[in-house]
């Protein structure tokens, strides 16, 4: 199927902590782009901000982003070979207001680097990362397992161990803190993005760290199941407005030429053309596959972000409701009567609680009270949702345990005008009602 495994890894973190920086070092150092295009984007980047984005350049491609100096689409990488592994680049927004974007590619990912500036750790404490936490939580609401945490900006504290001691014992705190469990295995590994330091090139500077570079942890990935015998389910992420191209990662299934394929809940059939991953053509994509697909016979309208391609005899319906298993996050708590945002794979939608069933105790998941009124911070419990969206809009969520990545979910809400929004809670669903 594939020569090596493949792993669609998102780099997280708060903005300009240096994720894009690092990925352009990532693909210089592995020769992946020339010297003439590096020498383009310095002299680009000092005409339009400052010579030293000159590598984060290489990935955020926009002008507006350039301008800026910060991702606001979601930007990725042909695979690229890694120790064992191909592993496509998935750069995110850090900034809040971008949010919904790096939702959705999370929602791609099988694995995160976590890159966080020591040197602003060490001088204004993890504290006020409010986005590298609320990234934490979605990475662990959204499945991924595997974590890479890369302490950054090591050469604007003098390569220090101790300021990367405290920032490791930091970050530690708060991975745990947002539900992950095992931490053992988890490198912590300090670096300079900028400078190259420990990222493919062990660092000279650094003699007191013997963990991988960062090039050495991500060649040691792990691929997670790739469910090729289920059904189709190919959310799609975006479409191109010259013809009907819908853009996605295939989660389970097998998609291939000349298929008839459904997008539902358009409920709309028709023929795949022709398929195209990196500028290729292809014959057929497999979970995992980040693919183009050219649809003939559905209108352009229906080709929308959270919409799931399929075929016709195992294509999903749309949920008139559905029930979460949560674990509530935020400090208001839930109730029924509450609207907050469900996000789940690529697509979003308003939603109501109309009833929470029953708590749960967290730990053991055994029942604790039937049907009450409120779940407070920290609490776990089963809660009947309904999507606020018409049928022909509605939303495709699946059973958990039938289709894991389309059976994560988190719960958005607004925090208050200067806090824009955050995950108030976040579940795997356990059952459906479909819309007949
Ligand atoms: P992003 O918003 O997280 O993608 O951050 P960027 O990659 O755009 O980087 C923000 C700024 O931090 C830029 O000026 C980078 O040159 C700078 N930067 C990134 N990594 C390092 C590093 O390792 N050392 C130093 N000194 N600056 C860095």
């Amino acid at each position: 199927m594939r020569a090596k495994p493949l792993i669609n890894l998102v780099f997280l973190g708060d903005v300009d902590h240096g994720k894009s920086t690092l990925i352009g070092r990532l693909l210089y150092d592995l020769g992946r782009v020339g010297e003439s295009t590096i020498a383009r984007l310095r002299s680009l980047a000092s005409q339009v901000k400052d010579e030293s984005y000159y590598l984060a350049y290489i990935i955020d491609c926009q002008l507006e982003e350039r301008r800026r100096g910060h991702t606001i689409e979601v930007a990725s990488w042909e695979p690229v070979e890694m120790g064992r592994n191909a592993i496509r680049i998935i750069d995110v927004p850090g900034m809040g207001e971008w949010i919904n974007n790096t939702i959705t590619g999370i929602a791609q990912a099988d694995a995160a680097v976590v890159v966080v500036d020591a040197h602003d750790v060490a001088a204004r404490g993890l504290e006020q990362l409010a986005e590298l936490r609320e990234h934490l939580i979605l990475a662990f609401a959204f499945g991924i397992e595997q974590l890479v945490m890369a302490v950054n900006k090591m050469d604007l504290v003098g390569y220090d161990m101790g300021v990367y001691e405290l920032v490791r014992a930091g970050l530690l705190e708060l991975v745990k803190s947002v539900g992950y469990g095992d931490v053992e295995g988890v490198p912590f590994i300090p670096i300079s993005a900028l400078r190259g330091d420990n990222v493919v090139e062990r660092s000279e500077h650094m003699p007191w760290y013997s963990g991988p570079t960062l090039y050495e942890a991500l060649g040691g990935l792990r691929e997670p199941p790739r469910p090729v015998d289920k059904p189709l389910r190919l959310p799609i992420h975006r479409h191109f407005q010259g013809g009907n191209i819908a853009v996605g990662v295939v989660e389970t299934g097998v998609i291939s030429r000349g298929d008839t394929i459904v997008v539902v809940p358009a409920g709309a059939t028709g023929k795949v053309m022709s398929m195209e991953a990196w500028g290729r053509r292809i014959e057929r994509a497999w979970p995992g596959d980040d693919v183009g697909v050219r649809i003939r016979g559905v209108a352009r309208y229906h080709i929308k972000r959270g919409f799931v391609i399929s075929h016709p005899e195992t294509a999903p319906k749309a949920v008139r409701s559905f029930i979460g298993r949560v674990r509530v996050l935020g400090q208001r708590g839930l109730w029924p009567g509450f609207c907050p945002v469900v996000h789940c794979h690529q697509a979003r939608a308003p939603c109501r609680v109309k009833a929470i069933i029953r708590k749960l105790d967290p730990r053991t998941e055994d029942v604790l009270e039937e049907e009450p009124d409120f779940l407070a911070k920290g609490e776990m419990g089963d809660v009947l949702l309904e999507p606020l969206v018409p049928k022909q809009r509605g939303l495709v969520i699946e059973r958990y345990g039938e289709f894991p990545s389309l059976g994560r979910f988190a719960l958005r809400a607004g925090a208050g005008r200067k806090r824009g929004s955050i995950t108030v809670a976040a579940g795997i669903c356990i059952d459906i009602e479909p819309y007949e």
